[in-house]
């Protein structure tokens, strides 16, 4: 006879959900991890992966925001801007980001987005002993994940941020944005000449799918330079292999992920048991 366990059943009528939409959705790690978190919570809820179309999008949403068991989503690629005009309110981080990736029902039934990204990054490089205050940064792409991390490293007192996107309009966009909200920080659209920085961020999709290479053709680079890298691919991506073999300190794109765990839990209410 087998002990009866100690565990409530993962799922029963009372189970509260939550949900991530994105497309492509099969790589995201969220229902996994928040879902063992939820449970170390004490909590009968689990986070479900929603493969969204886009020509479905606004249907899709507002489906799941009709359904009265569902208290949170987690949104990723491609809808992280486009999932705005579907919330009440957006919270300061994320109206600066002009993005979100996180959105939770209130009690009075409406909803309310915010951006984890840049906060989950700092969280790591903050546990890794990585400085960003003071420092200059170049970040290349300036699409939902590049503005986080400049919003994000403006906040925390960077010296100067090097915007850098295939289209200039972007860069120019968040520039003129960020210049205005952060006026400590110099903000240059330029390409970037990592020579003239201290950290290196790749926030563009370049090294996701096979047989990519560099998102710019770098020369060596100095050792002393910290190289980040938010496309998830493990181990590495090649930008990360090739400032491993420069001799740089390297940061992994699960790093921005982990970081903002527990953000996104508060965010949704949800503290740790005990
Ligand atoms: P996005 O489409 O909003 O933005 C990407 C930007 O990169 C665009 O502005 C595009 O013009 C630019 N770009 C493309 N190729 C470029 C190049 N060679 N040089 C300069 N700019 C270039 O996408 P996003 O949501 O910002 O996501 C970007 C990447 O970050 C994706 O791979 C995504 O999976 C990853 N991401 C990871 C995390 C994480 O937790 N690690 C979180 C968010 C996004």
């Amino acid at each position: 006879m087998t002990a009866p366990s100690s565990l409530p059943p993962l799922v029963d009528g009372a189970t509260r959900l939550y949900g991530i939409i994105g497309d492509p959705i099969a790589q995201v790690r969220s229902p996994e991890v928040l879902t063992a978190r939820f449970r170390a919570a004490g909590r009968n809820a689990l986070l479900l992966p929603f493969h969204v179309a886009p020509a479905r999008f606004e249907e899709s949403v507002r489906g799941l925001k009709a359904l009265l068991n569902l208290d949170g989503i987690i949104v990723t690629v491609p809808y992280k801007a486009r999932i705005l005009p579907e919330l009440d309110r957006v919270l300061p981080t994320g109206q600066k980001v002009g993005a979100v990736n996180a959105m939770r029902r209130e009690t009075d039934g409406s909803w309310t987005g915010d951006n984890f990204d840049g906060k989950g990054l700092l969280q790591s490089l903050a546990k890794m002993g990585h400085e960003v205050r003071g420092l200059k940064a170049a970040i290349i792409g300036c699409g939902g994940a590049g503005s986080a991390v400049a919003v994000a490293f403006a906040e925390k007192g960077a010296a100067a941020l090097t915007l850098y996107d295939i289209e200039e309009g972007r860069a120019r966009d968040l520039a003129r944005r960020l210049e205005t909200l952060f006026p400590d920080c110099v903000f240059g659209v330029l390409p970037p000449d990592p020579s003239r920085q201290d950290i290196l961020v790749n926030a563009s999709p370049v090294g996701m799918a096979p047989g990519e290479g560099l998102p710019y053709p770098f020369g060596p680079l100095d050792p002393r330079l910290l190289v980040i890298d938010v496309v998830m691919k493990p181990p590495l991506t090649p930008l990360l292999r090739f400032a491993e073999s420069c001799g740089c300190r390297t940061v992994q794109g699960r790093a921005m992920l982990d970081g903002q765990v527990e953000e996104v839990m508060g965010f949704f209410g949800i503290g740790e048991a005990g």
